[in-house]
């Protein structure tokens, strides 16, 4: 049986290694952290079914409800107000609570850990990865394997450091980039929101959004911006929120801890190589509009695992993993091209043009929540360019442009491998 290497605890290296252990495969999950230390200190929505989909149960009482966000313009005149109730499909998890029940199922199946071992890069062997470099109390020492997963996150040594020859691209830029902090905060008596979940855009003066949510008495803030660093921009944001909301209390409760980043793009234009496969953040498997990548994940990992299944023990070389790609990319990545384009859209935008399209019904509870009929990109667009804003225009343009060419290029897509039909339609895909 092949020997597989999963980088990282990450949630789809997670999902494809209980699938491959339980098919008898052998494989080492290598994790740079304690195993209490797993998992955000914070609740985040992800859909349940995709424990359905990958064949794990579960997790028991783990979920709570998740409502639809009422929306701000940055000036915060403008509220696009949403019904509170909650949402049949999408459902709060905390984190610590996820990736221990993904770990224990592992553990369960078979699957090997070694926690508190840091990857520093793949072993890469006549141009093949063949393992990874750890290194543990100042032991440095190489793990080889058949396969690696690479499940590692945005940040990934082992995509960072892959062979250029591979074509996967090693870095994720800034402006795919949402840079966010995350805290609970203490409640104390003052002025609590009239809705549970709150987004204000472009508070922080870039593209993004922040929010309060009221967690069953708990003030939950999120401050995030795309493109560029936000340390300095936490402080006034809070105050900001806080000035608002005086029953925000001034004490960090859960979470807090600096900067996260998370991709926000849609999945990289090869995810694999000869004895590689990404999955989740690595792979920048997220919905680009939010950030969300917890199902996506699970459900990258499934599929991939099930392709590896298929290989038998046939090396896993480009050209099969590529059935991978395929798959997930067919099945889910272009199901989000539209709204990684739009992402892109809105982030020419500045906060007045934002407060402009607030002010004007352009930007409505309709187009916010996709409900209740689907709004589509025409349609937005078209609303857009009705307003003939002057400083609209070029993203607008740039918009209709990369929509019209978007179903050329997923049609164009190769069903079976060939390095130059790849890479010619990565080189479209990416160029999009
Ligand atoms: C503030 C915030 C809010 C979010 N909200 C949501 C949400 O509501 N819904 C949602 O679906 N998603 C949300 N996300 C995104 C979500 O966290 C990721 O998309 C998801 O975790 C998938 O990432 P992953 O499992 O691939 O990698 P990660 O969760 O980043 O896991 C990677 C693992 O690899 C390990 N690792 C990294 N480097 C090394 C190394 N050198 N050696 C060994 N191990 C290493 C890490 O320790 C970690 O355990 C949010 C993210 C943030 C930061």
């Amino acid at each position: 049986m092949l020997k597989i290497a999963v980088a990282g605890a990450g949630h789809g290296g997670l999902t494809a290694a209980i699938r491959l252990a339980q098919k008898g495969y052998d494989v080492t999950v290598i994790e740079a952290q304690k195993k209490e230390a797993l998992g955000h200190d914070w609740h985040d929505s992800m859909l349940p079914e995709a424990f359905d989909f990958c064949d794990i149960p579960r997790p028991e009482n783990a979920f709570t409800p998740y409502i639809k966000a009422q929306h701000r313009n940055p000036g915060k005149d403008v509220v696009l107000k949403t019904d509170p109730a909650p949402s049949d499909t999408v459902f709060y998890i905390d984190r610590k609570t996820l990736i221990r029940h993904l770990v224990d199922h592992a553990a369960s199946a078979g699957v090997k850990f070694r926690f508190e071992t840091e990857i520093t890069g793949p072993v890469i062997n006549g141009g093949k990865v063949a393992g990874l470099f750890v290194k543990k109390e100042k032991q440095f020492g190489a793990c080889k394997a058949d396969l690696v997963i690479d499940a590692a996150g945005m940040h990934s040594p082992v995509r960072r450091n892959l062979p250029e020859a591979s074509g996967i691209l090693r870095e994720i830029a800034p402006q795919d980039t949402y840079f966010v902090y995350r805290a609970y905060y203490n409640a104390v008596d003052g002025i609590r929101p009239d809705h549970p979940y709150n987004i204000i855009f472009f508070h922080t003066g870039l593209p993004g959004l922040d929010w309060l949510i009221d967690r069953n008495g708990t003030p939950d803030i999120l401050v995030g911006g795309i493109g560029a660093d936000i340390r300095e921009k936490i402080a006034p944001a809070v105050e900001d929120i806080r000035a608002q909301w005086t029953w925000v209390g001034e004490n960090v409760v859960r979470g807090g801890g600096g900067v996260k980043n998370i991709p926000l793009r849609r999945t990289l234009p090869l995810i694999v190589a000869d004895g590689y496969a990404a999955v989740g953040d690595s792979a920048a498997m997220t919905e680009p509009m939010n950030g969300s990548g917890i199902t996506l994940s699970m459900k990258a990992g499934r599929i991939l695992a099930d392709v590896i299944v298929n290989a038998g023990e046939k090396a896993p070389r480009t050209e099969r993993l590529w059935r991978y790609q395929y798959v997930y990319q067919k099945a889910l990545g272009e199901k989000y091209l539209t709204d990684d384009i739009i992402r892109g859209m809105l982030s020419m935008l500045t906060p007045d043009d934002m407060d402009y399209l607030f002010r004007n019904g352009v930007l409505t509870a309709k187009e916010m929540l996709k409900d209740p009929s689907p709004v589509t990109a025409a349609y937005f667009l078209q609303k857009l360019a009705l307003f003939g804003r002057p400083s609209l225009l070029r993203p607008v343009a740039v918009t209709v442009r990369r929509l019209a060419h978007m179903k050329e290029v997923c049609a164009s897509m190769p069903e079976m491998y060939d390095r130059d039909a790849v890479r010619s339609w990565a080189e479209q895909y990416e160029a999009l």
